[in-house]
């Protein structure tokens, strides 16, 4: 490989032109290995989050990240790999469901090997949702995965540290360095992740809305369209599904009552209208996923109903040791947000729900902080839901009584009673790739 010098790189991006090829493996090597300084990184990110990057240096950024760590290898499985990445939102539980089912759809022929990750600002993280499940372990061999993939089709684990070890150090830099809102950062970031998981086939839920991390059609539908690039020019053949999040998913939020939400659908219990939207989207990204695998597979809603999935998630938690059925901790303290007046649930934003939960102990602001398992608000009535004066609609669990302050101005401001119901557009805006 030619040598290049930091500077130089920095000035090209600076002045507009593409990164020789070669010039981004070399950065990103030496940059993981530390023999390039900080001042010099945080300038080339910034650089490339006003000059941006064409699709051939994303794809070599990408790699270089990928080839930083290792790249799983499922291909002596015999069976189709396919998994789900969402870029996060509030009440998003899908996951949960999504890997016992679209596992049940297809027995034998599909795995699905999910790396998830934790709770950070305010989206939850599914490992942390996982955790509630009492002896459930996030961590297992590469041994104990294969058996999983081959004997259950799912498997949901924490990532390691030797994926893609480029991304961690660089999200690092852009969190502190004003560059982690650029969309070639943001896909390589977690494209490299997912491609290093080893899956052949991804379905990107890419999330649109206030509780999302792109607010703008535009925004989510650029990031989906340049994720959907970077992994097929990587060979993974990637699809993505533009979803709406602007009000909560479901019923929960929160990781306990998450997992209570998900054991109601997962137990093929279609009574709840409160999780219409979840299963909504979750039927969505199943039909996706089992499409673009090419397995066949029985219709996803038809299994759910029948009871299948539960099966399967209850053999995938028992072999990272949990047990689905035990009692998951609860919080110590609840109290109810009451409607003002009587009309109908108009609308409640995902963003100050997502906030209010992290800020009663459900999420975290670093990745360094504690979480409470049983903390989380639970939605009592949905928007659309006509409500009387005084009628509970939110339901605020914590374990420290002193949350509450903080939390409860964010969820009245959250909350719009009005005279109609409202017009609730389609969750599932688009289909990319
Ligand atoms: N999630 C990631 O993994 N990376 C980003 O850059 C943003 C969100």
């Amino acid at each position: 490989m030619a040598t290049y010098d930091a500077e130089s790189l920095i000035i090209a991006k600076r002045d507009g032109d593409a990164l020789p090829l070669d010039g981004i493996r070399w950065f990103i090597e030496r940059y993981t290995a530390g023999a390039i300084p900080e001042e010099q990184a945080s300038a080339l990110l910034m650089a490339i989050y006003f000059q941006g990057m064409d699709g051939e240096e994303l794809a070599a950024w990408t790699q270089a990240m990928i080839d930083s760590g290792i790249r799983v290898d499922h291909s002596s499985l015999g069976r189709v790999t396919v998994d789900k990445h969402s870029t996060g939102g509030v009440g998003d539980k899908v996951s949960l469901i999504l890997c016992p089912l679209v596992a049940a759809c297809a027995p034998g022929k599909v795995a699905v090997p999910q790396l998830a990750g934790r709770a950070l600002g305010h989206t939850g993280g599914t490992i942390d949702k996982m955790e509630a499940i009492p002896h459930w372990s996030p961590t297992l061999s590469a041994d104990a995965m294969r058996t999983a993939l081959l004997e259950v089709g799912a498997v949901i684990a924490a990532a390691t540290g030797e994926i893609a070890p480029a991304d961690k150090k660089l999200y690092a830099l852009r969190d502190i360095t004003g560059t982690v809102p650029s969309i070639p950062l943001i896909a390589s970031s977690i494209m490299s992740k997912k491609i290093a998981s080893g899956t052949e086939h991804l379905v990107l839920d890419v999330k649109v809305g206030r509780g999302a991390f792109m607010k703008t059609e535009a925004d989510a539908r650029l990031l989906a369209e340049t994720m959907v690039d970077i992994g097929n020019r990587a060979g993974v053949a990637t699809r993505a599904l533009l979803t709406r999040m602007d009000r909560p998913l479901g019923w929960a939020v929160g990781n306990t009552i998450e997992v209570d939400e998900s054991h109601e659908i997962l137990r093929g219990e279609p009574n709840d209208s409160r999780s219409d939207d979840l299963r909504e989207v979750t039927l969505a990204l199943a039909t996706e996923m089992l499409d673009l695998a090419g397995v066949g597979g029985s219709d996803p809603a038809s299994i759910l109903v029948s009871g299948q999935a539960w099966g399967t998630w209850h053999r995938m938690v028992e072999a990272q040791g949990g047990d689905a059925k035990a009692p998951r901790l609860r919080a110590a303290h609840e109290r109810t947000l009451d409607a003002p007046r009587a009309g109908f649930v108009a609308d409640l934003d995902a963003l100050d729900v997502g906030i209010a939960t992290m800020r009663l102990g459900a999420g975290r602001l670093t990745l360094d902080d504690e979480i409470s398992l049983g903390a989380g608000v639970e939605i009592l009535a949905k928007p659309g839901t006509e409500v009387e004066a005084g009628e509970p609609v939110l339901k605020l669990l914590t374990d420290d009584e002193d949350r509450y302050a903080d939390a409860l101005p964010l969820l009245e401001r959250a909350l719009t009673i009005g005279d109609e119901a409202p017009d609730l557009p389609p969750l599932v805006i688009d289909r990319i790739g």
